[in-house]
């Protein structure tokens, strides 16, 4: 038997550089980190230069109070901060930082300048940070403080192996410029990459940044949201639904201007468009939801990108009526109108990177959509999905057939069946399929006549596409004749409900991780009602309050 390793304390370098990889996973954050720095110091004026993807040079200046010499090398250890000192004041944090990781991270895997000046003093400061040594020299410097990061992940090369390409990173550390400018508009930034200015803002008001930031032509498709109940605030911008895009990249989320990935959040705004945008496309939103701090615990992160609420419910219903109110003006779309939308023209939702603006790697993982992940299937048959809220258990037949229902009353790409194939039905059967063909052709199920008393299928919906035609001519015949039908609209639902049925996933079919994840990400993009046709529940949640009141804790 092989002896137990010996446990010992870490070296602090190698310590340092573990906890490092956390705070800045790639230059992007290094970027924000800084930028986060010099808003807390009151920054007016921010400038941040990227070379080469941020692997050669970044540069974050800003004109904020600066850091007085004696302290300067301080800021470099880990757990310095000026910003809390108590416990309790992490439960009242207004600035963006409070941990005091970030320069000691930095400068774990890079070479860190700094220059600085405070108000007081006459001279300035030069302080470089590399390889745990920390040295300080007299310099001349504006007021304020400029970081220049070179050498990124020089001592890190598995860190360097995981970046994308230098054009990818510069977009990244750009996006996030862009996050911090919006919600600060206040403070003018600059952007300049590769020797290239790319961003240029001059303080304004929330408007007039959005359109710095995002564009005239995007900004000229917003409109203002707002919301307020006592203790809390939801204002913002949203995009009309005449525009809707492929990806959920133009969405920001801010809770006391803090950017955060959210969600639960995203399936609040989204859920609100969902009888305006068709499946697949997105609302644009910058969106800042304001709350006591109190109410709000930003230590949830290792980069703070995500925050807990304590009434996360609230949050989740403000974001809903805010954007709800604010679309209540533009007509919806009936759900059949859905079908003239170029379905063929949607990209697959699939963002080319997992940057932190971007759903999947939100909270929870998730992988394109959906708020949940799929962890297990229980005896075959429930499906058990951790979402924000707790634990999902979904009936897999009762969620296919919902989304199948939805996708046939929506209209989707058809596969044409060549030869066309014989419906093995009787005579009187094909008698009562033929008076309906019309109904059945506006779910995609072309059925034509072929000589006496017989029908052939000439084309399905995709959905339908693997289904037995047998049993699907038997079970739709037996829908049409279950009862007299007086208006084709009731007739075409039962229809497409009981083409939904046929055709749905049955309890005891064993699904993969991906066909559960899959199953539950098409139920967040269709499902509208939380039951089957049917009327039976598809979904029901536990909550992590229900469960630590049964677990009495
Ligand atoms: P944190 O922001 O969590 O406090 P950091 O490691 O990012 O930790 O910074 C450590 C300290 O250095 C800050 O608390 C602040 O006092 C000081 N500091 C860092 N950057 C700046 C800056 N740009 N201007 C003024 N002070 C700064
Ligand atoms: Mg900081």
């Amino acid at each position: 038997m092989p002896s137990p390793s010996r446990i010992h304390i870490l070296e602090p370098h190698v310590a340092e550089r573990i906890a490092a990889g956390e705070v800045v996973e790639r230059p992007a954050a290094v970027v924000k980190e800084l930028i986060e720095n010099a808003l807390d110091a009151n920054a007016s004026a921010i400038s941040v230069e990227i070379e080469h993807g941020g692997l050669a040079m970044i540069r974050v200046s800003d004109d904020g109070t600066g850091i007085r010499r004696e302290e300067a090398p301080i800021a470099f250890r880990r757990f310095a901060t000026s910003k809390i000192t108590t416990v309790e004041d992490l439960e009242r944090v207004r600035t963006l930082g409070f941990r005091g990781e970030a320069l000691a991270a930095i400068a774990a895997v890079s070479q860190v300048t700094m220059v600085t000046r405070t108000h007081e003093e006459l001279e300035g400061t030069r302080i470089v940070a590399s390889d745990g040594q920390v040295t300080t020299e007299p310099a001349a410097s504006p007021v304020g403080c400029s970081v220049t990061v070179t050498n990124l992940y020089h001592n890190a090369p598995p860190r360097r192996k995981f970046l994308k390409s230098p054009l990818r990173e510069s977009e990244l550390c750009r996006n996030t410029v862009i996050r911090y400018a919006l919600a600060f508009p206040h403070v003018a930034f600059r952007l300049r990459i590769d020797g290239r200015e790319t961003l240029v803002a001059p303080q304004g008001t929330p408007l007039e940044r959005l359109t710095v930031c995002l564009g005239r032509e995007a900004a000229d498709e917003m409109i203002p949201i707002r919301w307020e109940a006592a203790d809390l605030r939801v204002w913002g911008f949203i995009s009309r639904p005449t525009v809707g895009r492929s990806h959920r990249q133009s969405q920001y989320f801010y809770v006391n201007n803090r950017p955060i990935r959210a969600g639960l959040l995203t399936v609040a705004l989204e859920r609100a468009y969902e009888r305006h945008l068709p499946p697949g496309r997105h609302p644009m939103a910058v969106i800042f939801i304001e709350v006591d701090p109190a109410y709000v615990d930003v230590n949830v992160h290792p980069t703070k990108a995500e925050v807990r609420f304590m009434h996360e419910r609230s949050a989740y219903w403000a974001v809903s009526q805010a954007v709800t109110e604010a679309l209540k003006p533009f007509p919806q779309a009936r759900t059949d109108e859905f079908m003239r939308w170029p379905f063929d023209e949607i990209p697959a939702e699939m963002p080319s990177d997992t940057s932190h603006t971007n759903l999947r790697e939100v909270g929870v993982g998730y992988h394109a959509g959906s708020p949940m992940r799929a962890i297990g299937q229980l005896h075959n048959s429930y499906i058990l999905a951790q979402s924000p809220e707790g634990l999902v258990i979904i009936d897999p037949h009762a969620a296919h057939e919902a989304i199948l229902f939805e996708r046939l009353l929506r209209g989707e790409p058809r596969e044409e069946i060549s030869p066309a194939f014989r419906l093995p039905i009787t005579q009187r059967e094909a008698e009562t399929l033929s008076k309906y063909l019309d109904v059945l052709a506006n779910l995609g199920i072309e059925i034509e006549p072929f000589g006496k008393g017989t029908l052939v299928v000439r084309a399905l919906p995709k959905s339908l596409s693997h289904v037995p035609l047998a049993n699907l001519a038997a079970a739709l015949v037996e829908e049409i004749s279950s009862r007299s039908w007086s208006d084709t609209g009731s007739l075409q639902e039962a229809l497409a409900a009981r083409a939904a049925c046929t055709a749905a996933i049955k309890a005891g079919d064993l699904l993969s991780l991906d066909q559960m994840q899959k199953l539950i990400d098409d139920l967040a993009t269709y499902w509208s009602p939380a039951v089957c046709p049917h009327g039976r529940p598809a979904f029901i949640t536990l909550s992590m309050e229900e469960l630590e009141r049964r677990f009495l804790r």
